[in-house]
């Protein structure tokens, strides 16, 4: 394994002199790991690096993890062939990643996760479907901004595995982060509070335009495969717009006649309503679980950045909401800024 990790520094160097020498490095690259076909017309490579342990487990687990995301609805015939999967036992900054520069040795587009992230039941497969979903989002609209990207990778996550990523959690506790105001994945820390919080913040309205704003409520179980249709827009369409525009135009033709859904105004405001109101008994206002809702802020005096919402309690001192604010029962205002 140290000889093949040498070999594999030394490839590196030569990959940036010489196309010839990069293809003599790739038969050296192939020994790591072995590469096996998916099905006849999909390949699917394994790069394992920087790592002496279970390497069969973690292949088994990718095959694995592989196979159910080729055949998910947002995944099947669209993945790129082939695919590279690029195991780092000396990745630190996150569990996962994806950039569009990333590149196996032998130039095929590629995701980076940890051994540590394959190996965990509870990660796996989560992880696999989030980064994958940037690398083919990416094909298809590379122009898109961030927080879109990561709203439909988060939201991935769920659709595939039927669990939320625990940032959800984050979303609620702090609330006042900006929907749409993203780093680039490329500066993305993963650590800090507020990102963390920013994610979930995403995959709360990600998650809200999915059950309300697509063809026809989820309340009604047949209309699951026209809600995912509506995300696979999100994902496919060849619109040149991005961000809130193109948000715009995929509720505009949707054609979903709730009121919250006619366009990316409304519903981020009915969306913000429904994080700390809610009320599970009105389809607005129900956005996840019940035991959820966004916390508070300690007095009215806190300062938010664009498009992002906080709440708070009345002081005794105060008659009323300040003007633009939405009132909550009897001593609660919401306050939401948008540009
Ligand atoms: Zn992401």
């Amino acid at each position: 394994m140290t000889k093949g990790i040498k070999f594999e520094k030394t490839c590196y160097l030569y990959l940036i002199l010489s196309c010839c020498i990069t293809l003599y490095c790739n038969n050296l690259f192939s020994k790591l790991e072995s590469i096996r076909y998916i099905k006849s017309s999909n390949f699917l490579q394994i790069w394992i690096k920087n790592w002496d342990g279970d390497s069969a487990t973690i292949q088994n687990n990718i095959e694995k993890n592989f196979e159910i995301l080729s055949k998910h609805f947002l995944f099947h015939e669209t993945l790129p062939q082939p695919l590279s999967v690029i195991v780092d036992g000396n990745w630190k900054k996150s569990s996962g990643y994806w950039s569009n520069q990333l590149r196996a040795p032998d130039n095929s587009q590629a995701l980076l996760m940890t051994p540590a992230s394959i190996l965990d039941p509870n990660q796996n497969l989560k992880l696999f479907s989030h980064e994958l979903m940037h690398l083919l989002h990416y094909q298809f609209r590379p122009h898109e901004h961030a927080w879109i990207k990561e709203g439909l990778a988060l939201l991935t996550e769920y659709l595939v595995t039927g669990y939320f990523n625990s940032v959800l959690e984050e979303g609620f506790k702090n609330p006042t982060t900006s929907l749409i105001h993203f780093k680039n994945l490329d500066e993305m820390d993963f650590q800090i509070q507020n990102e963390l919080s920013q994610y979930g913040h995403v995959l709360q309205y990600f998650y809200f335009l999915y059950r309300l704003c697509g063809p026809e409520h989820l309340q009604d179980v047949k209309a699951t495969k026209y809600n995912e249709r509506f995300i696979e827009e999100i994902l496919k369409s060849k619109s040149s717009l991005a961000g809130i525009e193109f948000l715009d135009e995929v509720l505009r033709n949707t054609q979903n006649t709730n009121p919250v859904c006619e366009n990316f105004d409304k519903s981020f405001t009915a969306f913000e309503v429904a994080r700390f109101k809610k009320n599970i008994m009105k389809p607005d206002g129900y956005i996840l679980i019940s035991s959820h809702r966004a916390s508070l802020q300690a007095s009215p005096g806190f300062d938010l950045p664009p498009y992002s919402a906080g709440a708070y309690i009345l002081p005794l001192q105060q008659d009323g909401c300040q003007k633009n604010e939405i009132p909550w029962g009897e001593r609660k205002c919401i306050r939401i800024r948008k540009e």
